[in-house]
């Protein structure tokens, strides 16, 4: 059995060095109302980083020579628990282990003949109902107005540019390489989209593909890039803070410019936002991911990597972009 622990706090950009692998040569027993899990699939995602600081937060933090957890989808290989059988699929909030023991609690069954398990780690997990929360909870989008995305070709990004599609609005993504864009046009429908890796003016080429202006932004980076699309907004525009990758690493207060003066003049709205806010929403939302993508309104891509090895750096990878959709390591 091997497991994962955090071994020190990253400063900055985390490092393989900050991680730990503990290997052990024992059979694990279970007693009633216990099953035994082997891992198949592990989510790797950006808010992990938040965790293995020292800080108070919505989720508190690891703590060092700890396992690590996050979202896994495991195969049930033994059960004394009347609700899961030999061969079932769960997925839930699980430390970085190949194996262990679970009692059930907090673990969702799924269906592999619904949809491939890795897909519930993304598009019918955290991920599309981020993504869909978000957009229609804080966004309030209506048919016609223009969505913009920034790390629009990550895991919730592209999620989000096609539920904008699907509703009727013009959507211009944001990331990191040509190949992206090109992939957020051919594959996920959008209007347009911005390289800022390459971009001399990102906020020029936003006002260049919104020229009706933006009247919702939904933010996965945070840093520059939002400032630039700050000049961009409309009044009555919505600005759905989900997350900040650009500053998670920073060591010091990251520098911004002050977007009050941007929010008062186009009485616009900034709200931040954390998944589990809108549980009531889930079932609404899993119902419309899974009609979309069953009609084939909505697709998705996902970077897997293989082996239980590569964890750490399939996580560290995420703060260097070389994912497309979502990111996920194969036990
Ligand atoms: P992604 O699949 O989007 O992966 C991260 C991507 O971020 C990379 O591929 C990279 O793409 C981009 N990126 C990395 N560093 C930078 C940088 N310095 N500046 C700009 N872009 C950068 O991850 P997720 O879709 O899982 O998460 C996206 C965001 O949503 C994260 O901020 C995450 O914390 C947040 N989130 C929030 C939730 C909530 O409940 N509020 C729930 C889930 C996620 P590129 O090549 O374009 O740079």
């Amino acid at each position: 059995i091997q497991t994962i622990l955090l071994k020190s706090r990253p400063e900055g950009k985390p490092s393989i060095s900050d991680f730990e692998f503990v290997s052990e040569e024992s059979s694990l027993t279970i007693y009633q109302g216990q099953i035994l899990l082997e891992t198949a699939y592990v989510s790797v995602d950006p808010y992990l980083r938040g965790r293995m600081n020292d800080a108070k937060s919505y989720i508190p933090p690891f703590e060092l020579n700890k396992p690590i957890q996050s979202g896994v989808i495991a195969k049930v290989i033994e059960s004394k628990n009347e609700k899961f059988k030999e061969g079932d699929f769960v997925s839930g909030m699980l430390p970085w282990k190949t194996k262990q023991v679970a009692n059930g609690e907090g673990l969702l069954k799924v269906d592999p003949s619904k949809a491939p398990l890795s897909a519930y780690l993304g598009i019918l997990g955290m991920t599309g109902l981020t993504a869909y929360t978000g957009l229609t909870q804080i966004g309030k989008p209506i048919s016609g107005e223009t969505l913009i995305v920034s790390g629009a070709a990550g895991a919730v990004g592209s999620v989000v540019g096609q539920i904008g599609k699907i509703l009727g609005l013009t959507v211009i993504g944001i990331a990191g390489t040509d190949e992206k864009i090109d992939m957020l046009k051919s594959k996920f429908g959008f209007d347009a989209g911005i390289n800022y890796n390459t971009s001399k003016d990102i906020r020029a080429e936003i006002a260049k593909a919104a020229p009706n202006g933006v009247d919702i932004y939904f933010d996965n980076v945070g840093g520059p890039i939002s400032d630039a699309v700050l000049y961009n907004i409309n009044r009555f525009a919505r600005i759905v803070i989900c997350g900040a990758i650009s500053v998670y690493n920073s060591k010091e207060v990251p520098k911004s410019i002050s977007v009050q003066p941007f929010l008062v003049k186009n009485s616009a709205l900034m709200q931040g936002f954390i998944v589990s806010n809108y549980a009531e929403k889930f079932p609404e939302a899993m119902k419309h991911l899974s009609g979309w993508l069953a009609e084939g309104k909505l697709t998705y891509t996902e970077t897997i990597v293989d082996g239980f090895k590569n964890i750490p750096k399939a996580f560290i990878d995420l703060f260097e972009g070389k994912n497309k959709g979502k990111m996920i390591v194969k036990i």
